[in-house]
């Protein structure tokens, strides 16, 4: 952290501001300069809240060097994590390819949708059964005769299973299932879940806060990762912009910016982000180039009677065919599928 006095602050502005880095236990290291004096603050300022020096006399701005977040960092950790997920890694050299309908809706469909998206060539399955719906009156999701029918769903077909779970008393019930605990965008900072989730020690897929910055997102994760759980996978969606055409405005600069900021593995879900399955294979497309570590995608046998976003799921043959596509763009940027 570096304190910036004002032009003709006095020696002893300078003097306090030095006596009140030392009470802190940090460092000073003074810079008398032409016009202004700086005065270096020497040692982990992550615990520091900038104002303790911002508000003293004299000072006229206080600039962190540091990245807030440090176990999510590039800089603390410069390789890239991987999440074994069975014989699965994420965050290799194989983009993985996440699939199912938006919720578990019945046991036929569940099992139905299940043996369809592993036969096309996906690797984990998607399913609530807890729903956030923005609306009360809406599905809620079958809570645990849904993870009852998952189970069934992950024993039939050898698939890992993410699902979402919305709230800490409910970790220990769904860990017991899944293999992978999402965290949606509605509870990206839910600390207490950020917490339980954290504490549990299982892979956690952490979606972006549909009006998040990217740091936000790090600051979540480095709440798991504080736990000495460090199987945090992040997953862009989609962010809220002024354009009502999609559902979201998918960020796909996060991919590339993310990838720099942090070791974690970045997928992509670019059914949320759209709200529409006719752009849900271009933005795939461009998740893998832009260097996404996997898709998450929606898909129901049956949207048109689907009992939540029937509008962005793809039907098992349109999925098929996305994955041929996204086989061929991962290979062209030096991946597989
Ligand atoms: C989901 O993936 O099921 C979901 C509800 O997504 P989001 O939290 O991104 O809206
Ligand atoms: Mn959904």
């Amino acid at each position: 952290m570096i304190v910036v006095m004002r032009r003709g602050a006095s020696q002893e502005n300078v003097q306090a501001v030095v006596e009140r880095v030392k009470e802190l236990g940090f460092r000073p290291h003074l810079s008398v300069g032409e016009e202004r004096t700086i005065i270096g603050v020497i040692g982990d300022e992550r615990t520091l809240n900038e104002n303790v020096f911002r508000l003293m006399e004299g000072v006229e701005k206080v600039v962190r060097i540091l990245k807030p977040y440090k176990l999510a960092s590039r800089d603390f950790h410069p390789h890239d994590t991987i999440v074994p997920i069975n014989d699965i890694s994420i965050g290799d050299k194989r983009v993985v390819i996440i699939a199912g309908p938006c919720a578990v809706e019945s046991r036929e469909q569940i099992l139905e949708t299940a043996q369809a998206v592993k036969e096309a060539g996906a690797h984990i399955l998607r399913a609530g059964a807890f729903k956030p719906r923005t609306s009360p009156y809406s599905f809620q999701g079958l809570g645990q005769k849904g993870l009852e029918l998952l189970a069934e769903a992950k024993a039939k077909t050898g698939l890992a299973v993410v699902t979402e779970v919305m709230a800490p008393e409910l970790v220990p019930v769904v860990a017991a299932c899944a293999d992978i605990l999402q965290v949606g965008t509605r509870n990206m900072q839910n600390f207490s879940l950020l917490h339980a989730v954290g504490e549990s020690g299982k892979p956690v897929l952490l979606k972006r806060g549909m009006m998040s910055t990217m740091e936000e997102l790090l600051m979540s994760a480095e709440y798991i990762l504080s736990h000495n759980n460090n199987q945090v996978i992040l997953c862009e969606r989609g962010i809220r912009t002024f354009e009502t055409y999609t559902r979201n405005t998918l960020d796909i600069s996060a991919v590339p910016v993310l990838k720099q900021l942090t070791h974690l593995p970045v997928l992509v879900d670019p059914s949320h982000a759209t709200g529409n399955w006719e752009w849900v294979t271009p933005l795939s497309l461009a998740a893998i180039a832009a260097g996404a570590d996997g898709l998450l995608i929606e898909v129901h046998p049956h949207p048109d009677k689907a009992l939540s976003d029937g509008d962005q799921s793809l039907r098992p043959e349109r999925f098929a065919e996305l994955v041929n596509k996204a086989r061929a763009v991962a290979l062209a940027v030096g991946r597989e599928l």
